[in-house]
């Protein structure tokens, strides 16, 4: 699980940003309006940077950027709030926010709201909290997204010399015929435990055969 606000899926490369100081935020800008926010590596972090690569918009794409660090803490909640509005102080008159207020919200939640840079990929997750009829505040609780980046990590496939059927793929059958999901939680809990059982009993069996085998050769 990445570390809450300190941790980031590149945009570009896919790979983890450790830590804040390893990161830059950049943007596009079009017409005075700023868009196509990414969360990217610093070039000296990138992984690309071995074949002389970086992770950072081409150089005619990109409006501006950031360090990171700029835009974590209290610090970055004045730094992305005053793109919305300087305040008072600085524009009596509300002018047009300097954004796309769309792509702010998902940079903003995603520098700020716990769980949420994982969370966000976790899609099957994301549409049963949905189903379950979470509302727009509740899927986004840190408790919620939480659940759902632990859920998805559980649904994980199964590592060698296990049951050939996924996790996923036992799920995907329970809501084909409408479980409820708090069934298929438990049914999922009894399958590890079952799994446990069987892979001792084999084992058992075995040593018994082999000890059987023995004792038929004196
Ligand atoms: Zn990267």
């Amino acid at each position: 699980m990445l570390e809450p606000l300190r941790q980031w899926i590149c945009d570009t490369c896919g790979e983890i940003i450790q830590s804040p100081g390893q990161g830059y935020v950049e943007w596009m800008e079009t017409n005075d309006k700023r868009h196509g926010f990414r969360i990217v590596h610093h070039a000296s972090q990138s992984p690309r940077k071995g074949i002389g690569g970086d992770c950072y918009y081409g150089i005619v794409e990109r409006g501006g950027d950031g360090s990171l660090t700029d835009f974590v803490g209290a610090r970055g909640l004045l730094e992305l709030t005053s793109w919305i509005h300087v305040g008072e102080w600085h524009d009596s008159k509300y002018a047009e926010p300097e954004v796309d207020l769309r792509e702010w919200t998902t940079l903003f939640r995603r520098l700020h709201a716990p769980y949420y840079e994982e969370a966000r990929h976790c899609t099957q997750e994301l549409r049963d909290e949905l189903d379950c009829g979470a509302d727009q505040i509740y899927l986004y609780l840190p408790d919620t997204l939480k659940r759902i980046v632990e859920e998805h990590e559980s649904r994980r496939p199964m590592k060698e010399g296990e049951a050939a059927v996924g996790e996923r793929q036992l799920q995907t059958l329970s809501f084909g015929v409408s479980a409820p999901r708090i069934m298929v939680h438990s049914a999922l809990r009894n399958l590890e435990r079952l799994k446990g059982l069987v892979h001792r009993a084999r084992k058992e069996l075995k040593g018994e055969q082999e000890r059987e085998r023995h004792g038929a050769l004196q």
